[in-house]
């Protein structure tokens, strides 16, 4: 990739120091741009593997496909890495490659201005100065703000009640009688790994979710030595796991059919084997098209949830009293300890930073709840204004990782143009955005997250799923190539 020529060393203010930033900052670094400011709002890098601290966390996609193209790590102690040892490798790669020290920790991001070809950025925790940057790259992630159940009485429980993303390790829940609200993959992992150690574990499910046995497993120091002395093999594995998602799962999504029914059949054969009770069974049993929510990856969850000191509660929740949950039939269902694994507000990516843009135009107005973007990483109206892991990427069960880096070279080939041209300013183009979202919209109703009968965090106030509807690859060659046609240069 060009380097930016050392004349020109644009002001970029990074929003975000988790994957996204990390990458951003690697990558921006090695193509020549030095005048880097990073905010985080809390008080050290790793985003969301920062925030969840909860039994049971790790990664269901493959660590060596879940790692930096710059920092391959032949030390993963697992296949599916768990979370310490991902957010020591985040801090690790942060320090290494001098992330840290251009971060401003505690400084949320509160308001950001656009006067051209400038963007004011006002913080928390500093003087009401705002700050002057030329760029502004998003990288804010995906799942932060976590959502509280409307249920009533969630204040009045007498026992320790918290969301699963901020756990509280001031709690043993060993011995105790534990109620989790929610079955996604955070609540599966989380039963996965308390069950054993509770008196007895209730989860509270609203829909029953497909999971799919977990390709886990832990590497002997042996296979760690190996990959050290022959890094071809981390290689490998990334080339065949990204492969192996793509064309399984990734064509299910997208349309096939007979991966659907091939999935469908491999989830019903792991819940009939771990789930030997035919009536837990068919209360874990969903009645909708496999994939339509996220697929969860567990080898733990059946048989914790098979357990003597297990409940699936299906009946639905009238509200929290004191001692525990009521549910709807008026059983009270006493618990010393309430986990809300209740899941995140996927429409909110910056906001409730306050952006605005050319003409004095909202980010959330534009947006209204249906977020939209150009590939993913810019909009019309907001001149240098990036995001990764903005709108419609192509997550889902796919390594975020690998898409953020994508972005992010996207970006740095966008800025080398903008020098090249000598402007000071580049937007996507209203037609390039409609057309690009057209097709978008067009493609993903034949999706199995639209199509297959489930609510989902998919799902925004469009009511279509906010993903990349096409297979991955696809997107990956389209942002290697950006097509400057498509762009409004100063
Ligand atoms: P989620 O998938 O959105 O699940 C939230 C759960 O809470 C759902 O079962 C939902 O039920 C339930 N719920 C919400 N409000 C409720 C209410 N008022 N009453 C009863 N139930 C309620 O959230 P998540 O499990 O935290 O996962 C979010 C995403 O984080 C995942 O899809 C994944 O992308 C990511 N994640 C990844 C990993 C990994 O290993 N890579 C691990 C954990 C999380 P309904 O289904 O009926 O709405």
């Amino acid at each position: 990739m060009a380097s930016a020529q050392s004349a020109w060393q644009p002001r970029i203010a990074i929003i975000g120091a988790g994957i996204s930033g990390i990458a951003a900052v690697v990558k921006l670094r090695k193509a020549g741009f030095s005048q880097l400011t990073v905010f985080e709002k809390a008080d050290k890098v790793g985003g969301t593997w920062r925030e969840n601290t909860y039994p049971g966390l790790a990664c269901d996609i493959p660590s060596h496909w879940y790692s930096f193209s710059f920092e391959p790590n032949p030390d993963w102690h697992h296949r599916c890495a768990h979370g310490p040892e991902i957010q020591a490798y985040l801090e690790r790669t942060a320090q290494k490659y001098g992330v840290t020290d251009i971060v401003r920790f505690n400084s949320a991001v509160t308001r950001l201005v656009y006067q051209a070809p400038h963007w004011l950025l006002y913080c928390n925790g500093q003087n009401s100065e705002p700050e002057q940057f030329d760029i502004v790259i998003s990288a804010t992630g995906i799942l932060h703000r976590t959502i509280m159940p409307a249920i009533p009485g969630l204040d009045d429980f007498a026992g320790a009640s918290f969301h699963s993303a901020h756990w509280d390790h001031s709690v043993d829940y060993h011995g105790k009688r534990i109620g989790v609200i929610g079955t996604g993959s955070t609540s599966c992992q989380i039963v996965g790994a308390v069950t054993k150690d509770a008196q007895h574990l209730t989860l509270f499910q609203r829909t029953a979710q497909w999971v799919m046995p977990s390709p886990q497993k832990a590497y002997s120091n042996f296979t760690r030595w190996l990959r050290k002395v022959w890094p071809f093999r981390s290689v490998l594995s990334k080339v065949v796991w990204r492969a192996y998602a793509e064309n399984t799962l990734g064509r299910a999504n997208a349309g096939n059919k007979a991966l659907v029914k091939l999935i469908d059949v491999i989830a019903r054969w792991h819940l009939k084997k771990y789930v030997p009770d035919p009536v837990l069974r068919a209360k874990l049993t969903p009645d909708y098209v496999v994939g339509c929510k996220r697929l969860i990856y567990s080898s733990d969850f059946y048989p914790a949830i098979s357990r003597e000191n297990a409940s699936v509660v299906t009946e639905g929740i009238e509200r929290i009293e004191a001692e525990g949950v009521r549910t709807n039939d008026g059983v009270l269902h006493p618990l010393d300890i309430l986990v809300l694994a209740t899941g995140f507000d996927a429409s909110s990516f910056i906001l409730p930073t306050q952006v605005i843009g050319e003409n004095g135009q909202e980010l959330s107005e534009v947006w209204d709840g249906s977020p939209r973007a150009h590939r993913a990483v810019a909009m019309p109206g907001f001149p240098n204004f990036w995001m990764v892991e903005g709108p419609t990427g192509p997550i889902g069960n796919f390594s975020l990782i690998a898409i953020s880096e994508s972005q992010v070279d996207y970006i740095i080939r966008c800025l080398n143009e903008m020098h090249a041209r000598k402007s000071a300013w580049m937007a996507p183009t209203q037609e390039a955005f409609k057309n690009y979202n057209e097709a978008m919209n067009a493609a993903v109703v034949n999706t199995s997250w639209y199509h297959g009968g489930c609510n989902s965090w998919y799902l925004d106030k469009s009511g279509l799923p906010n993903l990349y509807p096409w297979l991955s690859s696809r997107y990956f060659k389209e942002m290697k190539t950006p097509d400057f046609s498509e762009f409004r240069f100063s």
